[in-house]
C-alpha cells in the first residue's frame, strides 16, 4: 500500500462520512453546525465522548429505525446472539471496562471488511495490499482454518463476530468455535488442525502450560485480541507454539482497526478505512515516539453509527520508524493498559479464573441498575452489590437469575456461592479514589501453580502496583 494513495483514500471516505453525518444525524448536524461544511480537516472537529454518544444514541444513528431502546431489548435476549438486528445490522456492546459501555450498530460492510483484513493483512508473510492472486488461488485450493477459542456467549465484539461471516467468504475460511469451557478442547483444536489460533491472552496462556498436548503441525500463527498482552505472556505463549503471535488493538466501535504485526509487538493501523490519533489530555496531538493520553478514532466505515473523533482511554505509542515485517501502514509500538480484572476461584479441577465479564453483562444493562460492585470475600463466595439509578427498585431475583446464567456460561456456577444485596450508594476506593467493580480480600491462591502464578502476577502489575498490592496482600 502505497502511503499517498491511502492519505487520498482516507480524506475521501472521511469527506463522504462527514457528508452522510451532516445529512441523515440530527445529533452530527447541530453539533457541526458552526463548522464550514467543506472543511474536512479532521482536527477543527469537536470530540465524541462514550457518554455523548449514548446519551444521544437515537440522534446520533442514520437509520431512524435504530434506536436504543430496540437495540438493548434486542441484545437483552441471548437467542438473538446468532440474529441480525432489523435483519441487517450486527450489534454488540462494549464490556464496560472503561466505564460506560457503549452499544455498537454495525452494517455487513464493516464486517466484511473485517474478514478481508483478517485473510490479507493478518496473514502472517503478507506484504501489504490485499491478496494476491496466487495466494488467493493457493486459498481456494487450502482454505484457511481457523480455530476461535470463546471465552463467553453474548454480544461482546470479539470472537463472536466471526460468526456473521458471509456466505462467499466460506470459500477462503473454515472455522472452529470452542468455548474456552470445553472440557475436551485440546483435543479438538488438534482434531481440526488449525492454520491460526486465536483467542485472548489469558486464553492463550493458560493453554500453553498445556502444551506438551498439542499436535498442531499446520499452524502459521496466533492471534490474540481484547485484553493486554504483557511481554511474558508473549513470550510464554510463542515459546509453547513456536509461531508468529499477531496481537490485534481493537475497539468493538472499529473492529478492524488494526493487524497484528508478526515482526514486533505493535499492530499496523488500516489507515485506509480508519484513523487514530494520539492525544494529550487536552486532545492536542503527541508525536510518533511519545505516549499518548487518550486517543480520538474515526471509523470510516460505518455510516448507521458514525463514530468521528470519539474519544478512547487507551494510552499508546506510536511508532516512529518504518517496520520491517513490509506494512507500510502506521504501527502502533506500545499499548498501556486493560489489564484483566479477575478473581481466582477453586473448582474440582483446579484455580480458574473468573473474569469481570459474567458481571457485566448481566448487569450493564438493566435499566434499574446505576452501578454494580462484586467482591470476593472468600475464594468461592461473592457478594455483589447494586447501586440502583434514583427512585428505582432493583429486581434482586431477575438479577440473580441473570448473572446465574451467565456464570453457568463460563462453567463456574456450581463452585460459587452469590448473594446479591442493594446498596444505596457505592463507593470509590479511599486510597485510590478511584471506583472498582472487582474487590478482592483473598488475592492470588497461596497454592496457586507457579505458572499460573505468573500469569495472575504478569496481569497485576502491567496495570498498577495499587492492583498489585490488592491482589496479593503484604
Ligand atoms: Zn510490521
Amino acid at each position: 500500500m502505497n502511503p499517498i494513495r491511502v492519505r487520498e483514500q482516507q480524506q475521501q471516505r472521511l469527506q463522504h462520512l462527514l457528508q452522510v453525518a451532516r445529512v441523515r444525524s440530527s445529533y452530527y448536524r447541530e453539533k457541526y453546525r458552526h463548522i464550514d461544511p467543506g472543511s474536512t480537516r479532521l482536527e477543527e472537529l469537536p470530540v465524541m465522548t462514550k457518554a455523548e454518544m449514548m446519551t444521544h444514541f437515537d440522534q446520533v444513528v442514520t437509520d431512524p429505525a435504530v434506536t436504543r431502546a430496540r437495540v438493548e431489548e434486542f441484545i437483552e435476549d441471548i437467542r438473538n446472539v446468532k440474529e441480525p438486528f432489523l435483519g441487517k445490522y450486527s450489534v454488540s456492546h462494549t464490556s464496560g471496562s472503561q466505564g460506560q459501555p457503549t452499544l455498537i450498530v454495525q452494517n455487513q460492510f464493516v464486517l466484511d471488511l473485517l474478514f478481508a483484513f483478517q485473510m490479507t493483512r493478518g496473514h502472517y508473510g503478507h506484504r501489504g495490499g490485499f491478496l494476491g492472486f496466487v495466494d488467493a488461488l493457493r486459498m481456494l485450493r487450502l482454505p484457511a482454518r481457523l480455530a476461535v477459542i470463546i471465552n463467553q456467549q453474548g454480544f461482546f465484539p470479539s470472537a463472536w463476530i466471526w460468526k456473521r461471516l458471509p456466505e462467499y467468504m466460506h470459500v477462503y475460511m473454515q472455522f472452529l468455535f470452542i468455548p474456552a469451557t470445553d472440557p475436551e478442547l485440546v483435543k479438538k483444536i488438534n482434531d481440526f488442525s488449525p492454520n491460526v489460533l486465536s483467542a485472548t491472552p489469558t486464553t492463550l496462556d493458560l493453554l500453553s502450560l498445556k502444551r506438551d498436548q498439542f499436535r498442531l503441525p499446520h499452524l502459521r500463527q496466533v492471534v490474540t485480541w481484547s485484553e493486554t498482552l504483557t511481554a511474558p505472556a508473549r513470550h510464554r505463549i510463542t515459546e509453547a507454539f513456536r509461531v508468529p503471535l499477531m496481537d490485534n488493538y481493537a475497539a468493538g466501535e472499529c473492529m478492524f482497526l488494526t493487524n497484528g504485526c508478526p515482526n514486533s509487538s505493535g499492530a499496523h493501523v488500516n489507515a485506509d478505512w480508519a484513523i487514530l490519533e494520539v492525544v494529550d489530555e487536552n486532545y492536542q496531538p503527541v508525536p510518533p515516539g511519545q505516549l499518548g493520553c487518550k486517543v480520538l478514532m474515526t471509523n470510516l466505515a460505518n455510516t448507521v453509527q458514525p463514530f468521528i473523533r470519539y474519544e478512547i482511554g487507551d494510552r499508546l505509542v506510536m511508532a516512529t520508524e518504518p517496520c520491517g515485517c513490509g506494512n507500510l501502514m502506521p504501527r502502533i509500538e506500545k499499548i498501556v493498559g486493560r489489564a484483566a480484572d479477575f478473581f481466582w476461584v477453586q473448582t474440582a479441577a483446579g484455580f480458574r479464573p473468573l473474569t469481570a465479564y459474567p458481571f457485566q453483562h448481566a448487569f450493564d444493562y438493566r435499566r434499574e441498575v446505576r452501578e454494580w460492585q462484586a467482591e470476593q470475600v472468600s475464594r468461592n463466595s461473592i457478594v455483589v452489590r447494586l447501586e440502583p439509578v434514583p427512585g428505582a427498585t432493583p429486581d434482586l431475583i431477575a438479577a440473580q437469575r441473570r448473572l446465574e446464567e451467565r456464570l453457568a456460561l463460563t462453567g463456574l456456577r456450581q463452585d460459587l456461592d452469590i448473594r446479591i444485596e442493594p446498596v444505596s450508594h457505592l463507593e470509590a476506593d479511599p486510597h485510590t479514589s478511584k471506583f472498582r467493580r472487582m474487590i478482592t480480600r483473598v488475592g492470588i491462591p497461596e497454592d496457586l501453580d507457579q505458572p499460573l502464578r505468573d500469569v495472575a502476577e504478569d496481569f497485576a502489575h502491567e496495570e498498577c502496583s495499587a492492583r498489585l498490592s490488592e491482589l496479593v496482600p503484604a
